[in-house]
């Protein structure tokens, strides 16, 4: 497998507060890794460093993203070299169709005018990928959650996504939409979609990653294959007690 992503001694503060201690961590296109810390420990604001949220000069280190250095001053930047981020609150716009929302922005156009059927096409297309059997014309204020969070997903293949950051987005899902989510990240990385998970939930963790990464206080303790890991393995990692075998440079 290639190399996709290396976010190279990444340090984030705010203020005097280190968010992020010199944070390593690289992945090969179609891997799943697993970001797993405490709450506070600084998941999230390694994803928004990697995601242009925070743009480049606004933290210390380097990204490289397919071969190419990263140097986002925002997400959209991020975005159109193939990295999305799905956050647990949704950022659908409730009263506007699956349709519209989908391609806000992004309007497929025939010689300057917005082409409907094409966009209805593509969107039908994208949203039976992600398994959901809806009309592109429902207004996503009558989608379940789970339901909604795959139709982010649905938006960020949409825009040919290549690194897809996860983060949270079970916490307000059924067990059966977590499941078809679960399975949905997994058929990704059949397609060579690379996936950034961040979850509470172990079990999860456990079903879907190739590799692990804990991150506490702020600093890289480790990142491990997931195979043979036990959720015992990972909490010790992620709490601080009985630390063995660790591979903090890989
Ligand atoms: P996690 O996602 O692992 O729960 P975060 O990345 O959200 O953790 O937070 C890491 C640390 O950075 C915490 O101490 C948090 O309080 C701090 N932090 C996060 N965002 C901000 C911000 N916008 N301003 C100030 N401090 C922040
Ligand atoms: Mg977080």
């Amino acid at each position: 497998m290639a190399q996709l992503l290396e976010m190279r001694n990444i340090t984030k503060k705010f203020g005097d507060v280190v968010a992020l201690n010199n944070i390593s961590i690289n992945l090969e296109a179609g891997e799943i890794l697993s970001l797993c810390g405490e709450n506070g420990s600084g998941k999230s604001t390694l994803m928004k460093v990697l995601c242009g949220i925070y743009p480049y000069g606004d933290y210390s280190g380097e990204i490289y993203f397919a071969g190419e250095q990263l140097q986002s001053k925002n997400i959209k930047e991020t975005e159109e070299k193939g990295i999305s981020i799905i956050h647990q609150e949704l950022t659908l716009v409730k009263n506007m169709t699956v349709l519209e929302n989908m391609f806000l922005g992004n309007e497929i156009t025939q010689g300057g005018v917005t082409d409907d059927n094409q966009m209805y096409l593509r969107c039908k297309t994208i949203l039976q990928q992600v398994q959901l059997d809806i009309d592109p014309n429902t207004k996503v204020g009558e989608l379940g959650l789970g339901q909604q969070q795959l139709v982010e997903i649905a938006k960020a293949l949409n825009k040919q996504v290549r690194l897809l950051i996860l983060d949270e987005p079970t916490a307000s899902l059924t067990e059966k939409e977590t499941a078809i989510l679960l399975n949905l990240v997994k058929d990704l990385r059949e397609h060579n979609i690379s996936c950034i998970y961040i979850s509470h939930k172990l079990n999860e963790v456990k079903e879907i990653s190739d590799k692990i990464c804990v991150i506490r206080d702020g600093e890289h303790i480790g990142t491990q294959a997931a195979q043979g890991m036990t959720e015992d393995d990972i909490i010790t990692m992620m709490v601080g007690r009985e630390i063995t075998s660790l591979y903090p440079h890989e």
